[in-house]
């Protein structure tokens, strides 16, 4: 903590969830305000959850994609080559235009907001013949959006960072299935990592990635009952293909435009982790992806101090290969250590003091539900572990049941504004699949379409909840962060 910190988070989560977001974040120490407006410092405890992410990431991708790196500069021209990404992107677009001692550049350099414009090129430089494909490539980097809307840490911010995966198939089928993988993969890192549900869907025509054919989402509710886009996966068809001249020889010597698809995760990812688990104390990380997941905690007079601090390192011994901490500061309370540790959502506390030196045992706190137990320092390893494993069990569940309980039906639109205005959460609705259909309910509450559920079939003789003419598909309507 520096000095002019308060320690304590001075909302309630539950009266004034934005107030609380930006005191837990910065308090926590997982990202600070940078100088310029709309940037963030990610703060080396924010760091670690992304590298856990990170390294999580990988290990799912890497027997199929290697990661590379590309400029962080664009010129106009290969930006402009796919219109779509020049209109969809134009308004976020941060250029270069002088450098050097030359000063102003011939060519004005963008500042990615994505790189499939970069990438596109070097495909059609690497891909030969039908044996190059499929043809995959991943890139942790940073990004920059001059968003125009308000700002805040994880949340918006006009630079994050992110990966972004790149790849390059025969056909629509394996370019599908492509992008069905990695949004699966997105599902899991969210359900099995972060501990939160994720619903799988479609984004409307009219809410694509620029360019995209299809752009597949994983959304989380968020206990707020606003929703959260999460990760996206998106399908390119041919149209960066035949902007870039990517193509591939068949086995009958024939030239033939490859099909493309990019998907990207961010550290958006951070922000549902804190508001999705946080509580009024602080933030409540799920153990697998805590940089800190058991901090010990000595507390002890003058006199007991030896005794306590080396049974702490025969407890630390005990828990090899869980992540944990001893706070050794010296000139703190109890107190002040509980609570510190709790904004900082370490999910389990250990308490020694001289009564659990003397009898050979520890005091385990959870963070989430406070729940106290004393186990045997041989069987350490073992509770703290399965103490864990639990936590992220009932942290994942308790958003499930949230979730499940916040997915409404409606059928006029008078339902659908009641619906989300009382009920939060989503509202499902059958919809025509037209854009002026959802800016109704946008111009309204605020309100959108978030994604079309994957597995629903087509609707047969049912009528749009906003204007009454066939219905295609539900969508799902709801706030959004
Ligand atoms: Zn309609």
């Amino acid at each position: 903590m520096t000095k002019d910190q308060e320690l304590g988070i001075t909302v309630d989560k539950e009266k004034n969830v934005s107030e609380w977001f930006t005191q837990a974040v910065t308090k926590a120490e997982l990202a600070e305000y940078a100088p310029m407006k709309g940037f963030m410092i990610i703060e080396p405890y924010g760091m670690k959850i992304w590298e856990n992410i990170k390294e999580n990431f990988n290990e799912m991708i890497e027997d199929e994609v290697d990661n590379a790196s590309f400029p962080s500069l664009i010129p106009e021209s290969l930006l402009e080559k796919e219109k779509d990404i020049v209109e969809g992107f134009d308004p976020e677009v941060a250029w270069v235009t002088e450098a050097g001692k030359d000063g102003e550049l011939e060519e004005k350099l963008a500042v990615r907001p994505t790189s499939e414009s970069m990438i596109a090129p070097y495909m059609s430089k690497k891909i030969r013949s039908y044996r190059d494909l499929p043809f995959r490539v991943n890139q942790w980097c940073n990004i920059v959006r001059w968003e125009a809307t308000d700002t805040r840490p994880f949340l918006r911010t006009r630079e994050f960072l992110w990966q972004e995966g790149h790849t390059a198939h025969r056909n629509n089928e394996k370019a599908h299935k492509e992008v069905m993988k990695r949004l699966n993969q997105y599902e899991k890192l969210y359900e099995e990592f972060l501990a939160i549900p994720v619903l799988k869907g479609k984004k409307p025509e009219h809410d694509k990635f620029p360019g995209a054919e299809v752009t597949m989402t994983v959304e989380a509710l968020m206990p707020s009952g606003r929703s959260i886009q999460s990760g996206t996966s998106h399908n390119l068809g041919q149209q960066f293909a035949k902007a870039f001249d990517i193509e591939y020889e068949d086995e009958n010597q024939e030239n033939n435009y490859c099909y493309t698809c990019s998907w990207g995760l961010s550290t958006r990812s951070i922000g549902p982790l804190a508001l999705a688990h946080g509580d009024s104390q602080g933030l409540v990380l799920p153990p697998r992806i805590a940089p800190i997941q058991a901090v010990i905690v000595p507390i002890f007079q003058e006199e007991s101090k030896e005794e306590v601090l080396d049974y702490c390192r025969e407890l630390e011994d005990e828990l090899k290969g869980i992540r944990t901490e001893i706070d050794r500061e010296d000139h703190r309370s109890p107190g002040y250590k509980f609570n510190k540790w709790e904004l900082k959502g370490v999910p389990l506390r250990i308490e020694i003091g001289p009564n659990e030196a003397e009898d050979r045992e520890v005091t385990l706190v959870r963070r989430d539900n406070r729940d106290k137990k004393i186990v045997k320092l041989e069987e350490a390893g073992q509770k703290v572990e399965g103490t864990l494993e639990e936590i992220h069990e009932d942290l994942y569940q308790n958003l499930l049941d949230y979730r499940d309980k916040h997915i409404h039906e409606a059928v006029s639109y008078e339902e659908i504004l009641e619906k989300i205005e009382e009920e939060k959460g989503y509202v499902k609705a059958p919809w025509c699949g037209r854009e002026e259909c959802e800016a109704e309910v946008k111009d309204e509450i605020h309100a959108e379409i978030v994604m079309v559920p994957l597995e629903d079939e087509e609707l047969e003789g049912e009528n749009c909840a906003i204007c009454g003419n066939k219905a295609i598909k539900n969508a799902y309507f709801a706030k959004t962060y």
